[in-house]
């Protein structure tokens, strides 16, 4: 973790959820939320942002969507814009998401363009950025997404308080993790990449959160690594035991 900020601790629901049961996965988080010092944020698919946002409305729990569209309003069949979302409720949106980008081909120029939407919006956007395992086997990772970085993150990213994710495609839903050495290594490397330039102090208080693969058992040690400074929880996310366990570890 880094000294001064305070962790966020994020659920991404995916595809996951109708009403009766995303309310009170919504409400059990919510009642589990007292005492814990990390922020907490559950993102659930857009059809339940409304209804989840009513039912955590007065609890520190925050809402957030998992993509948005990075026009305000128009032909654009299907998809959600920023200010939808946030008048649905959000204060969040994931943009980038390693999902997004294989099955929507999603480009980083594209995910730069919905951060810009979702920052005017009043959003937070969490880019998310990561590589491949054979870009990590080919020992590629580092400059990888530092590329991502580079082409998905707005000028002004850190000065409007934006978070990164970093999650390494092949660590989602599998189990494995990279090591915390691994991990530690390259939250530095987008520590530096973020405090390079323009980006200065502002870049210093970027929370960049870690996401693959973390569960109660791991949490601990993969946020005590230097500059994690939050989880982006798929899986574990669904169980609001697991979720609230990975919180007290931050
Ligand atoms: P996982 O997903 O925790 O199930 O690995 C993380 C994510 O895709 O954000």
């Amino acid at each position: 973790m880094t000294p001064g900020i305070r962790p966020l601790i994020a659920g991404n629901w995916k595809m996951h959820g109708l009403r009766a049961e995303g309310l009170a996965l919504a409400r059990a988080v919510a009642a589990g939320a007292g005492g814990v010092a990390a922020e907490l944020l559950v993102c659930p698919p857009a059809t339940l942002i409304a209804a989840v946002a009513e039912a955590l409305a007065g609890t520190p729990v925050a809402v957030g969507g998992q993509d948005c569209h990075e026009r305000e309003k128009g032909p654009h069949t299907g998809d959600v814009s920023a200010p939808m979302l946030a008048d649905a409720g959000a204060r969040y949106v994931i943009l980038g998401h390693s999902e997004r980008r294989a099955e929507h081909g999603e480009t980083d120029a594209q995910v730069r363009a919905k951060a810009m939407a979702a920052l005017a919006a009043g959003l937070t956007p969490i880019v998310c950025v990561g590589e491949s395992e054979a870009q990590r086997l080919a020992g590629e990772a580092e400059p990888v997404v530092a590329r991502q970085l580079a082409g998905s993150l707005p000028e002004d990213f850190a000065v409007q308080g934006g978070v990164v994710a970093y999650e390494p495609v092949w660590a989602i839903g599998t189990g494995r993790t990279p090591t915390e050495t691994d991990i530690a290594a390259m939250h530095g490397a987008i520590r530096a990449q973020l405090t390079r330039g323009t980006g200065g102090p502002a870049g210093a208080r970027v929370r960049i959160l870690y996401g693959g693969s973390v569960k109660p058992g791991n949490a601990a040690a993969i946020l005590s690594q230097p500059d994690v400074d939050g989880a982006l929880v798929g899986g574990a996310s669904l169980v609001a035991a697991d979720f609230l366990a990975i919180a007290a570890a931050a």
